[in-house]
């Protein structure tokens, strides 16, 4: 068993400024859990606050129940996996592997150790690399063996912080199925940092969202696409990125950039308060299609954006099609300043679309986008709050 809760925890370091700020986080049992956001929103503080490397300034942590904030990272019994591996250049992969066992003194036998070493080896598919040095090791090699002494002995929880991002794209892809694989067999809780959303949403059970040390949202990766609380999420979780649109709401209906268009009863009824002001409209790309290749049984079920298409970029199986648009100076600070927290390129003021690689849609002539409007989220310009 091994529930970690977090509760009202505040990170200051010397300079008094919060880095982290009143999280709560409660994770079960067995639960896999990422801390991600952009560089700086607090996530590495976080996890190395769990583990007993950086003190706690208020608040309390609990570890299956009881308050651990003045224990040692030795008696809290976690098993942390730096970004950096942190192996032993002159010990073997076996000894590696074998080193928080023997740090231990004598509560692991010979027999014992020699078995745990070669359960984890056999694991992650490192018995031929038993008794070769970490410096004769490839990347992902020496990232299995962090893992393998991580894995060796049964730690309460496993903490992660970053462990992938020395490795090329091709090889972070198979590692992290490689970890998702391990931790379900193991079913030991798990506490994963990155500040990668593909790896958030493929890995987590949950995701915790951060930014500027604050806890935007925790909720199932399907929660986070589908419901983000604000418009920080909403933007920070997708690839590419939600399209924001300035929009004018008025009797069930928002006036765009590409034209206007009906509103689902229940998500009109959200915004009666907001009659006649612009708001911020988030559109994923991939909520989009080509209108000559929707069926017509399905036209009449959704609305129809009308604009003209600057880039086409050409995948194979979709293409990605860009369509620039203009917003109000205050629009546009506001857009700018979502993109400046989300680490983003400054490129809000124009729409993507994610269509079909049959789709023939051309550079400099009118694309025809069909969406069902349920998928439409409103937003807050001032709070970047969901609406709807
Ligand atoms: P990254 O992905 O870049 O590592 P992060 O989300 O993990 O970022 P932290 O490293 O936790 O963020 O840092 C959170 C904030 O605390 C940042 O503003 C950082 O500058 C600050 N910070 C981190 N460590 C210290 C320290 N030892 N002393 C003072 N400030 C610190």
């Amino acid at each position: 068993m091994a529930e970690i809760t977090l509760s009202h925890i505040v990170k200051r370091y010397a300079d008094g400024f919060p880095a982290v700020n009143d999280v709560n986080l409660d994770i079960r049992d067995g639960e896999f859990v990422i801390l991600v956001g952009p560089s700086g929103c607090g996530k590495s503080t976080l996890l190395r606050m769990v583990v007993g490397l950086e003190d706690i300034t208020e608040g309390e942590l609990r570890i299956d129940g009881e308050v651990v904030n003045d224990r040692s990272p030795r008696d809290r019994d976690l098993a942390m996996v730096f970004q950096s591996y942190a192996l032993y250049p002159h010990l073997t992969v076996a000894e590696n592997i074998a080193f928080p066992l023997r740090l231990a003194k004598g509560k692991y036998s010979e027999a014992d150790i020699r078995r745990r070493v070669e359960d984890a080896a056999a694991m992650l598919e490192l018995r031929e690399h038993l008794d070769r040095k970490p410096g004769n090791l490839s990347g992902g090699q020496r990232q299995r063996v962090a893992m393998g002494r991580a894995i060796v002995r049964d730690a309460k929880a496993f903490l992660f912080d970053e462990p992938l991002s020395n490795l090329d794209a091709k090889l972070r892809g198979q590692m992290r199925t490689e970890i998702s694989r391990m931790q379900r067999r193991l079913g030991t809780t798990t506490i994963y940092v990155t500040h990668d959303q593909t790896e958030a949403m493929t890995l987590g059970d949950r995701v915790a969202v951060l930014k500027k040390g604050r806890l935007q949202q925790f909720a199932s990766p399907q929660e986070l696409y589908e419901q983000p609380v604000n418009l920080f999420v909403a933007g920070f979780i997708g690839s590419p990125p939600m399209n924001f649109l300035p929009v004018t709401y008025s009797a069930g209906a928002l006036e765009s950039p590409f034209g206007r268009f009906a509103l689902p009863e229940a998500k009109a009824a959200k915004l009666t308060a907001h009659e006649g002001k612009v708001l911020i409209a988030g559109i994923r790309p991939e909520a989009f299609s080509d209108l000559s290749l929707v069926e017509e049984s399905r036209r009449d079920h959704g609305a129809v954006l009308t604009a003209e298409v600057d880039v086409v970029e050409w995948l194979g199986n979709e293409v990605y099609v860009y369509l620039p648009f203009s917003a109000s100076d205050e629009i546009r600070a506001s857009l700018d300043q979502l993109d400046r927290d989300l680490d983003g390129e400054g490129m809000r003021t124009q729409m993507i679309a994610t269509l079909s690689g049959a789709s023939r849609v051309r550079e400099g002539e009118q694309a025809q986008l069909w969406f069902d409007p349920a998928r439409v989220m409103v937003f807050d310009p001032s709070t970047g709050e969901n609406l709807t």
